[in-house]
């Protein structure tokens, strides 16, 4: 089967230097495979039929509507009424590339010799708009300012714009900019590809600055209305940015981590977990072995599989031997459980690495984290009981870390009995011993 080096989902940039192909959304069945190898299973004339290809990009537009039904966007611009009021921000602020299209129209009527007003509440300058501006500006485009409460849109008519530094009211034609919103195809196409999407209904959910055409699979990018405009700078620049890391990527497809996380198929218990969690798409069902298997190249080795499987069917591989060095740190408060070790009078827990401190108000959240940075490593605190604290309220401000760290380790799908607090009295030296070769074998 051909391969091609990238399927675009909806619109195509056609780059001469790349084998590419053009898919409609609603085309695309399923993916499967990792970047380098995907294949793709379309629906073409009632037919399915499968394609391969090393790179995706969805490139699709956005919904375009009209912050007020009754005035039309600059998209509906015709022949218009003078003056000319552009409008943008009138709900949320317009991204660049919007401020890119209402300067380059504003810009065109002023030069045709219109009277032209531009109202904005923040224009997000990039290059491309720096000039735009200026020409703009140089033709002619008066330029306003407003604040949220400022205007007042009077129909399709004009405006009022009331603010402590003018009083003006205008008549002519409104054009404003449009509200985006997520095209419909992205909820379908997140689940194909095994994308998360923003809140907003986005196919990208971090790093939308800094990186950003990429979503949360290696070899899948966002473009236009799959991509927040929030984030979205000037258009050419992203589609060029794309296509150059596209060219980067193939000369070169690598791992990104030296350890491969692996799934053993005779524990998995197929149950999805570590698939829903994976903010990577980098799990993928095997049906031959009916089981759950890692795609190397897309895995990021966040671990986060690892922590959440019920089963504990995935692993490091070669990790065993270094399963054995897991910090295994125990902070004990000198008031109790300190003293109920000296009381105890042997220490059969060299392995476990034990640090006395003043009280536990004194332990600080970093101090805690710091003992936690491997997913094997665990962390015991040892406190007195609440009554008995020789601090004012050192015991609460102790428990508190505890449950914050807790707290997150949950939001991170990872285990929260990686922290464990405690209490115990000085005199409670059994309980002590019990305790911690119980928490040392992992069994407390
Ligand atoms: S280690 Fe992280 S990126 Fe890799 S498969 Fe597991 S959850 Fe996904
Ligand atoms: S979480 Fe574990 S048991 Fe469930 S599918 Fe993934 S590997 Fe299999």
């Amino acid at each position: 089967m051909e391969m091609y080096d990238v399927v675009f989902i909806g619109n195509s940039l056609q780059p001469s230097d790349l084998k590419s192909i053009c898919v409609e959304p609603d085309m695309l069945l399923a993916c499967k495979g990792e970047l380098g190898n995907f294949t793709l299973r379309i629906q073409k004339e009632k037919e399915t039929q499968e394609i391969k290809t090393r790179t995706v990009i969805i490139n699709l537009l956005d919904i375009r509507e009209s912050p007020l039904a009754e005035v039309p966007t600059w998209d509906e611009l015709q022949e218009p009424e003078e003056p000319v009021i552009f409008l943008q921000d009138l709900k949320d602020l317009t991204p660049a590339q919007i401020n890119g299209k209402g300067l380059e129209l504003a810009r065109d009527l002023a030069q045709k010799g219109k009277s032209v007003y531009y109202f904005y509440r923040s224009l997000r300058f990039n290059r491309r708009n720096d000039e735009l501006y200026e020409k703009a500006r140089r033709a002619g485009v008066v330029f306003y300012q407003y604040r949220n409460g400022d205007l007042e849109v009077k129909g399709s008519d004009g405006l009022i714009c009331e603010s402590p530094a003018m009083e003006l009211e205008l008549h002519g034609t409104i054009f404003l900019a449009p509200d985006l919103k997520p095209n419909m195809q992205l909820e379908r196409l997140a689940r194909i590809f095994n994308i998360r999407i923003s809140p907003e209904g986005y196919l990208q959910v971090e790093n939308v600055h800094l990186q950003p055409t990429y979503t949360g699979k290696r070899g899948v990018y966002a473009l236009e209305g799959a991509r927040n405009p929030a984030g979205r700078t000037d258009p050419d620049q992203e589609e060029a940015f794309t296509l150059a890391e596209i060219r980067s990527l193939l000369s070169n497809i690598n791992p990104l981590t030296e350890e491969e996380r692996v799934v053993d198929a005779e524990k998995c218990a197929f149950c999805y977990t570590c698939y829903r969690v994976c903010s990577h798409g980098a799990l993928e069902p095997d049906w031959e072995e009916d089981a759950m298997k890692v795609l190397q190249i897309a895995c990021q080795g966040c671990d986060t599989c690892l922590n959440v499987c019920p089963a504990g069917a995935i692993s490091i591989e070669g990790r065993e031997e270094k399963k054995k060095e897991a910090n295994l740190k125990v902070f004990m408060c000198e008031n109790s459980a300190a003293t109920a070790l000296q009381r105890l009078g042997k220490n059969g827990f060299s392995d476990l690495d034990i640090e006395n401190v003043p009280c536990l108000g004194s332990l600080k959240k970093k101090d805690l984290l710091q003992h936690l940075q491997k997913s094997e490593d665990r962390v015991l605190v040892l406190g007195c009981f609440e009554e008995a604290c020789k601090h004012l309220f050192g015991e609460r401000w102790g428990d508190k870390s505890v449950k914050d760290i807790q707290k997150g380790l949950k939001a991170l799908h990872f285990k929260e009995d990686r922290l464990t607090l405690l209490r115990l009295s000085p005199r409670m030296e059994k309980d002590l011993e019990k305790i911690l070769s119980l928490w040392k074998e992992g069994n407390l």
